[in-house]
């Protein structure tokens, strides 16, 4: 075939015309149509050489160009052309609709396309779903510093070592005085989370054999395995403690060891700051009990966004680490701030807390937990 006629209405007849002589699907018939001049795969004999002619199409004959090869699409059809994809032998109704591929690697092709978009469809609705779930959670954990209800917390001892029952049970004893003294706090303070602050209950002992997982390099790999080790370490004490985490705002753990010395030492935990866990390791006794308290008060105040007031040698910063940096004379102070840590005595000189009576929360931590508004 050599030219086909220009107007859409006379090409539709001859496509099905076309179709039917030559044994190939409309569509196949319409791309025969369009690849014109063609050479048709199928020796027409006068009578449907005559049909096509009237219908506008105009026909050439050639004698012996078909080869004996024939479509592996269209078993009737002789094969001039090969996929450039298989090499599978294709008719010029194949070569005209595929543009040089063969049917069964053209719908090969379709076939990874659609499982292309799917794969990414199904990515993208993954993604969407974290990013929900991400912005839902940090909504929730904003929500802690509105003060509208009490911030619930599970303080969690996870003993490690031969620490005394008795010594835990001081420790869950003493719980509900670290909350009253909160409460206290957001009072003296007028802070926004009047006299309600804080909701304490208290978990375990649940025994374990290693500390937390702690992160020893920074690269983002091992922080991301860190994460997934800290993450399983907590849920496994959780699950022992009969511990629901979804129940909590925050959840402190208290890894309690044995004292190995007199004296008590500050240590400082691993908590998220602005998170929803924060851990350290106290030395447990039945008179450290308000100590440990007092350290699972600052690892709280971390993960409700406060951040640490004392200098690189550990003392006070002056005036945010002090419990009331109004008082005249300022020293000695009268109580520990929570980030600080220690009672500050002179300007060189301070002591740890004795018991929870000594926590303070100083102004600058109360406008970073938001129970103050900031300074303009
Ligand atoms: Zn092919
Ligand atoms: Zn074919
Ligand atoms: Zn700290």
């Amino acid at each position: 075939m050599t030219k086909a006629p220009a107007s859409e209405r006379s090409r539709s007849a001859l496509a099905m015309a076309l179709a039917r002589l030559v044994g190939v699907s409309l569509s196949e018939a319409r791309a025969l149509l369009q690849a014109a001049p063609v050479l048709l795969p199928r020796a027409l004999d006068t009578v449907q050489i005559a049909e096509l002619t009237a219908l506008g199409a105009s026909l050439e004959t050639l004698s012996a160009v078909h080869p004996d090869a024939r479509c592996a699409r269209h078993p009737l059809l002789f094969a001039d052309e090969s996929c450039r994809q298989c090499r599978a032998r294709m008719c010029t109704a194949c070569q005209a609709t595929g543009k040089g591929r063969c049917g069964t690697c053209r719908e090969r092709a379709r076939r990874k396309r659609l499982f292309f978009r799917i794969r990414v469809a199904f990515l993208l609705a993954i993604l969407a779903g974290v990013l929900l779930w991400a912005f839902a959670d940090v909504r929730r954990r904003r929500a802690r510093n509105d003060w509208q209800r009490p911030v619930s917390v599970a303080i969690v001892v996870v003993r490690l070592g031969a620490v005394q029952d008795t010594a835990v049970q001081k420790l869950r004893q003493r719980t509900p005085a670290l909350e009253d003294r909160l409460a206290a706090e957001s009072l003296r303070l007028h802070a926004r989370a009047g006299a309600h602050p804080f909701e304490l209950t208290a978990f375990g002992p649940v025994d374990v054999t290693s500390s937390p997982p702690s992160s020893s390099s920074d690269s983002l790999w091992s922080l991301a395995k860190h994460t997934l080790a800290k993450r399983r370490y907590f849920s496994d004490v959780d699950e022992r403690a009969g511990l629901d985490a979804s129940a909590y705002d925050s959840r402190i753990y208290l890894v309690a060891r044995p004292p190995a010395h007199a004296g008590r030492k500050s240590v400082e935990g691993e908590s998220e700051e602005g998170g929803r866990i924060g851990f350290v390791e106290v030395e447990l006794a039945d008179d450290m009990a308000d100590f440990a308290l007092f350290v699972a008060a600052h690892e709280l105040l971390h993960t409700l966004g406060a951040t640490d007031k004392y200098d690189a040698a550990g003392r006070a910063r002056v005036p945010e680490g002090l419990a009331d940096p109004e008082r005249a004379p300022r020293f000695p102070q009268l109580a520990a701030e929570v980030m600080a840590r220690n009672v500050p005595l002179s300007a060189t000189q301070e002591r740890p807390p004795e018991s929870l009576d000594e926590l303070a929360v100083g102004p600058t931590t109360a406008q970073e937990i938001g129970w103050l508004p900031l300074p303009e």
